[in-house]
């Protein structure tokens, strides 16, 4: 890892651009590059960026190009096209398998040592084309995963319960899309399993339950649905694994990654709770599960490998 903590963010768009703000405002890089096709609003972008560098801590951020991924720690792709009229779901993606495949092939021209977080969607299929086409090993590809779900999780069982969300343990597991599975059987507060939790509370917490899950499922879709597209949170949740990955922090997170065989799962990419660290995706852990959740975590991983099939 580079004293230098240099960052590139490939997709200077609402994801990406927002996502750089966050990074500057924490003075976590000292250098940050980004690259987009669309070279005159990067231009303006950049500017934007730069006239606050008066009210941070001290960083270079600049336009680039793909050489300038040579000496990065991590490099974040958030590149991606947007559905044309017509355009069918499938036909996007494999649009964005396309895109996805040029950038990494740019990318292993000038370094074979940064990590790659891939945002762009479907997450969990570009993160697997980044994999197969970079070649790197495969904790040092990665995707944004249901980090982002997880939080949506942790915001709305906090506010039922009433609780701080850093002090809510759950996880949403799988695909990040509509296979996820929001794992009930694993929450905690303060140690005590939700179950617990819901003897001391006069509100039957299972009547809920459908309620949230779903909530947490279609965040997505109610705020594109709202405002066109979603990046305050998502952004937050890049920092946090970018800070991981910077710091070395070894922090549980759920991830997006390459399975090998955890609940019998293989040859796809999704997340589970994974260490993370320097060399980005370092461990993953596979918690036990109630049955009905493996089930449905085996099922997300179909999903995503039929999607593989008819898209890569
Ligand atoms: P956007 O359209 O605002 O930005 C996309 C950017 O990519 C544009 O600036 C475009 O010029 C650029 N681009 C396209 N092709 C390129 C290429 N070949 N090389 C360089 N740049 C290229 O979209 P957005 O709202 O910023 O979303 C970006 C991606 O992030 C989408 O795929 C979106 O679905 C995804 N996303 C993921 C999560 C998550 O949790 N994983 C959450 C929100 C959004």
């Amino acid at each position: 890892m580079s004293v230098q903590r240099k960052v590139v963010i490939i997709g200077a768009g609402a994801v990406g651009m927002t996502f750089a703000f966050t990074l500057q405002q924490s003075g976590l890089c000292r250098e940050l590059i980004l690259i987009d096709q669309d070279q005159k609003r990067l231009a303006g972008e950049v500017d934007d960026l730069n006239h606050g560098l008066f009210f941070v801590p001290p960083q270079e951020i600049r336009m680039g190009s793909y050489e300038d991924c040579a000496g990065a720690d991590v490099i974040v792709i958030t590149a991606g096209a947007k559905q044309a009229p017509g355009e069918t779901r499938l036909d996007l993606v494999k649009k964005n398998a396309g895109i996805m495949r040029s950038i990494c092939e740019q990318i292993v021209r000038h370094t074979r040592e940064a990590v790659l977080l891939v945002v762009s969607n479907p997450v969990d299929v570009l993160t697997w084309v980044a994999l197969k086409t970079s070649g790197l090993p495969k904790n040092r590809v990665l995707g944004s995963g249901t980090v982002l779900d997880s939080a949506r999780f942790r915001y709305m069982l906090s506010r039922r319960c009433g609780v701080d969300p850093r002090n809510v343990h759950a996880y949403v597991l799988g695909e990040h899309g509509d296979s996820e599975v929001a794992v009930w059987s694993m929450i905690h507060m303060a140690g005590i399993p939700l179950t617990n939790l819901c003897r001391y509370c006069p509100n039957n917490m299972e009547e809920d339950r459908e309620r949230i899950t779903k909530a947490v499922r279609e965040s997505a879709y109610h705020i594109i649905e709202a405002k066109g597209a979603t990046y305050y949170a998502v952004s937050l949740a890049m920092q946090r694994i970018v800070e991981a990955i910077i710091r070395d922090e070894k922090s549980i997170l759920t991830v997006s990654s390459f399975m090998e065989g955890p609940y019998g799962i293989h040859e796809v990419c999704l997340s589970l709770p994974t260490i993370v660290g320097a060399g980005g995706a370092e461990k993953v852990i596979d918690p036990p599960l109630d049955i009905n959740e493996e089930e449905a975590l085996r099922h997300s991983a179909e999903v995503l490998k039929q999607y593989i099939r008819e898209t890569c």
